[in-house]
Protein backbone atom coordinates (compact mmCIF):
# COMPACT_ATOMS: atom_id res chain seq x y z
CA UNK A 1 0.00 0.00 0.00
CA UNK A 2 1.23 3.37 -0.90
CA UNK A 3 1.52 5.51 2.09
CA UNK A 4 2.33 9.03 3.04
CA UNK A 5 1.03 12.16 5.23
CA UNK A 6 -2.74 13.11 6.36
CA UNK A 7 -4.15 16.48 8.14
CA UNK A 8 -6.72 15.94 10.22
CA UNK A 9 -9.11 18.71 10.69
CA UNK A 10 -11.39 18.50 14.02
CA UNK A 11 -13.78 21.11 15.70
CA UNK A 12 -17.48 22.05 17.26
CA UNK A 13 -19.99 22.90 14.63
CA UNK A 14 -19.25 26.79 13.76
CA UNK A 15 -15.68 27.16 14.58
CA UNK A 16 -14.49 27.82 11.01
CA UNK A 17 -13.50 24.67 10.25
CA UNK A 18 -14.48 24.76 6.74
CA UNK A 19 -13.38 28.43 5.85
CA UNK A 20 -10.10 27.72 7.24
CA UNK A 21 -9.74 24.49 5.53
CA UNK A 22 -11.20 26.14 2.35
CA UNK A 23 -8.26 28.53 2.82
CA UNK A 24 -5.41 26.32 3.39
CA UNK A 25 -6.36 24.19 -0.18
CA UNK A 26 -5.96 27.01 -2.50
CA UNK A 27 -2.35 27.22 -0.17
CA UNK A 28 -1.42 23.85 -0.72
CA UNK A 29 -2.37 22.09 -4.01
CA UNK A 30 -1.48 19.32 -2.98
CA UNK A 31 -4.03 18.82 -0.45
CA UNK A 32 -6.91 16.31 -1.20
CA UNK A 33 -9.77 15.72 0.80
CA UNK A 34 -10.80 11.70 2.04
CA UNK A 35 -14.34 11.20 1.02
CA UNK A 36 -15.94 9.50 4.44
CA UNK A 37 -18.39 5.93 3.92
CA UNK A 38 -21.95 6.29 5.63
CA UNK A 39 -24.51 4.42 6.00
CA UNK A 40 -26.90 7.09 6.12
CA UNK A 41 -29.48 8.45 3.20
CA UNK A 42 -27.95 11.50 0.96
CA UNK A 43 -29.65 15.16 2.40
CA UNK A 44 -30.40 17.94 0.00
CA UNK A 45 -27.60 17.98 -2.78
CA UNK A 46 -25.55 15.50 -1.49
CA UNK A 47 -23.91 13.55 -3.86
CA UNK A 48 -22.44 9.71 -4.20
CA UNK A 49 -18.59 10.01 -4.23
CA UNK A 50 -18.81 13.66 -3.75
CA UNK A 51 -19.79 14.68 -0.12
CA UNK A 52 -19.98 10.70 1.26
CA UNK A 53 -19.52 7.05 -0.34
CA UNK A 54 -23.09 6.42 0.41
CA UNK A 55 -23.43 2.83 0.98
CA UNK A 56 -26.77 0.12 2.46
CA UNK A 57 -26.40 -0.58 6.06
CA UNK A 58 -25.63 -3.86 4.45
CA UNK A 59 -22.99 -2.83 2.42
CA UNK A 60 -21.61 -0.98 5.13
CA UNK A 61 -21.14 -4.59 7.55
CA UNK A 62 -20.17 -6.44 4.40
CA UNK A 63 -17.12 -3.63 4.34
CA UNK A 64 -16.35 -3.92 7.98
CA UNK A 65 -16.33 -7.68 7.96
CA UNK A 66 -13.62 -7.51 4.95
CA UNK A 67 -11.84 -5.35 6.79
CA UNK A 68 -11.72 -2.77 4.16
CA UNK A 69 -12.33 0.53 7.15
CA UNK A 70 -9.06 1.73 8.29
CA UNK A 71 -11.89 2.93 11.18
CA UNK A 72 -15.56 3.34 11.51
CA UNK A 73 -18.13 4.19 14.40
CA UNK A 74 -21.60 3.80 14.66
CA UNK A 75 -22.54 7.35 15.52
CA UNK A 76 -26.47 7.16 16.64
CA UNK A 77 -29.40 5.62 15.68
CA UNK A 78 -27.55 3.11 14.07
CA UNK A 79 -25.65 5.43 11.38
CA UNK A 80 -22.27 4.44 10.54
CA UNK A 81 -19.15 6.64 9.54
CA UNK A 82 -16.02 5.32 8.36
CA UNK A 83 -12.77 5.52 6.39
CA UNK A 84 -11.97 3.34 3.29
CA UNK A 85 -8.96 2.24 2.86
CA UNK A 86 -9.16 2.31 -0.96
CA UNK A 87 -9.83 6.05 -0.76
CA UNK A 88 -6.52 6.84 1.41
CA UNK A 89 -4.60 4.46 -1.23
CA UNK A 90 -6.36 6.53 -4.11
CA UNK A 91 -4.84 9.76 -2.90
CA UNK A 92 -1.50 8.93 -1.19
CA UNK A 93 -1.18 7.00 -4.97
CA UNK A 94 -1.26 9.76 -6.29
CA UNK A 95 1.73 11.50 -4.33
CA UNK A 96 -1.23 13.89 -3.02
CA UNK A 97 -1.70 14.79 1.61
CA UNK A 98 -4.98 13.24 2.52
CA UNK A 99 -7.18 16.02 4.39
CA UNK A 100 -9.59 14.57 6.71
CA UNK A 101 -12.53 17.07 7.82
CA UNK A 102 -14.26 14.22 10.85
CA UNK A 103 -15.58 15.18 14.13
CA UNK A 104 -13.88 14.82 17.39
CA UNK A 105 -13.74 11.04 17.89
CA UNK A 106 -13.21 10.38 14.10
CA UNK A 107 -9.71 12.81 14.32
CA UNK A 108 -8.60 11.40 17.60
CA UNK A 109 -8.95 7.56 15.93
CA UNK A 110 -7.32 8.49 13.15
CA UNK A 111 -4.05 10.40 14.87
CA UNK A 112 -4.05 7.08 17.27
CA UNK A 113 -3.58 5.16 14.46
CA UNK A 114 -1.71 7.35 12.20
CA UNK A 115 0.85 8.85 14.53
CA UNK A 116 3.47 10.71 13.17
CA UNK A 117 2.52 10.50 9.71
CA UNK A 118 -0.93 12.48 10.98
CA UNK A 119 -1.08 16.18 11.70
CA UNK A 120 -3.94 16.49 13.97
CA UNK A 121 -5.50 20.11 14.40
CA UNK A 122 -8.66 21.14 16.13
CA UNK A 123 -10.10 24.89 15.50
CA UNK A 124 -11.56 26.18 18.77
CA UNK A 125 -13.47 29.06 18.52
CA UNK A 126 -12.85 32.20 20.83
CA UNK A 127 -15.86 31.18 23.54
CA UNK A 128 -19.04 29.26 22.66
CA UNK A 129 -21.40 32.25 22.88
CA UNK A 130 -18.92 33.25 19.93
CA UNK A 131 -19.57 29.54 18.73
CA UNK A 132 -23.66 30.55 18.87
CA UNK A 133 -23.57 33.93 16.60
CA UNK A 134 -21.64 32.49 14.02
CA UNK A 135 -24.23 29.12 14.04
CA UNK A 136 -27.06 31.98 14.08
CA UNK A 137 -24.93 34.04 11.60
CA UNK A 138 -24.73 31.55 9.09
CA UNK A 139 -28.07 30.81 8.66
CA UNK A 140 -27.77 26.97 7.98
CA UNK A 141 -29.21 25.51 10.64
CA UNK A 142 -32.99 25.84 12.60
CA UNK A 143 -32.89 27.18 16.25
CA UNK A 144 -33.38 23.57 17.51
CA UNK A 145 -30.31 22.36 15.42
CA UNK A 146 -27.96 25.24 16.64
CA UNK A 147 -29.09 23.70 20.40
CA UNK A 148 -27.45 20.92 19.78
CA UNK A 149 -24.20 21.74 18.18
CA UNK A 150 -23.90 24.21 21.03
CA UNK A 151 -24.48 21.70 23.81
CA UNK A 152 -22.25 18.80 22.19
CA UNK A 153 -19.47 21.79 21.44
CA UNK A 154 -18.57 21.76 25.79
CA UNK A 155 -18.02 17.78 25.34
CA UNK A 156 -15.75 18.48 22.06
CA UNK A 157 -14.04 21.30 23.30
CA UNK A 158 -12.84 19.28 26.14
CA UNK A 159 -11.44 16.77 24.24
CA UNK A 160 -8.79 19.32 22.62
CA UNK A 161 -6.11 18.45 24.53
CA UNK A 162 -5.63 15.09 22.41
CA UNK A 163 -4.72 16.85 19.15
CA UNK A 164 -1.49 17.70 18.31
CA UNK A 165 -2.63 21.52 17.51
CA UNK A 166 -5.34 24.29 19.08
CA UNK A 167 -5.59 26.51 16.32
CA UNK A 168 -8.29 29.59 17.75
CA UNK A 169 -10.39 30.83 15.18
CA UNK A 170 -10.93 34.63 16.73
CA UNK A 171 -9.09 36.78 13.39
CA UNK A 172 -10.22 34.42 10.82
CA UNK A 173 -6.57 35.74 8.94
CA UNK A 174 -4.36 35.12 12.11
CA UNK A 175 -5.71 31.52 12.16
CA UNK A 176 -5.12 30.45 8.94
CA UNK A 177 -1.77 32.29 9.48
CA UNK A 178 -1.33 29.65 12.58
CA UNK A 179 -2.50 27.09 10.73
CA UNK A 180 -0.52 27.49 7.73
CA UNK A 181 3.29 27.07 9.49
CA UNK A 182 1.82 24.37 11.26
CA UNK A 183 1.19 22.41 8.26
CA UNK A 184 4.60 23.98 6.51
CA UNK A 185 6.67 22.64 9.79
CA UNK A 186 4.86 19.14 9.56
CA UNK A 187 5.55 18.75 6.08
CA UNK A 188 8.82 19.98 6.06
P1 LIG B 1 -17.62 24.94 10.56
O1 LIG B 1 -17.12 24.35 9.27
O2 LIG B 1 -16.60 24.81 11.66
O3 LIG B 1 -18.97 24.44 10.98
P2 LIG B 1 -17.90 27.46 9.09
O4 LIG B 1 -16.61 27.52 8.34
O5 LIG B 1 -19.14 27.14 8.34
O6 LIG B 1 -17.77 26.53 10.39
O7 LIG B 1 -18.06 28.88 9.83
C1 LIG B 1 -19.22 29.17 10.61
C2 LIG B 1 -19.62 30.64 10.38
O8 LIG B 1 -18.68 31.49 11.03
C3 LIG B 1 -19.63 31.01 8.90
O9 LIG B 1 -20.71 31.90 8.67
C4 LIG B 1 -18.28 31.72 8.73
O10 LIG B 1 -18.32 32.66 7.68
C5 LIG B 1 -18.07 32.39 10.09
N1 LIG B 1 -16.67 32.52 10.50
C6 LIG B 1 -15.64 31.67 10.27
N2 LIG B 1 -14.50 32.12 10.83
C7 LIG B 1 -14.81 33.29 11.44
C8 LIG B 1 -14.06 34.25 12.21
N3 LIG B 1 -12.76 34.10 12.47
N4 LIG B 1 -14.72 35.33 12.68
C9 LIG B 1 -16.03 35.49 12.44
N5 LIG B 1 -16.79 34.64 11.73
C10 LIG B 1 -16.20 33.54 11.24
Amino acid sequence: MATGKLIIFSAPSGSGKTTIVKELLKIFPQFEFSISATSRQPRGQEQNGVDYFFLSQEEFRTKVQADEFVEWEEVYNGTCYGTLKSEMERIWGKGNVIIFDVDVMGGINLKRIFGEAACSMFIMPPSVEELRRRLEGRGTDSAETIEKRVAKADFEISKSGEFDYVVVNDVLEDAIAKARRIIENFLA
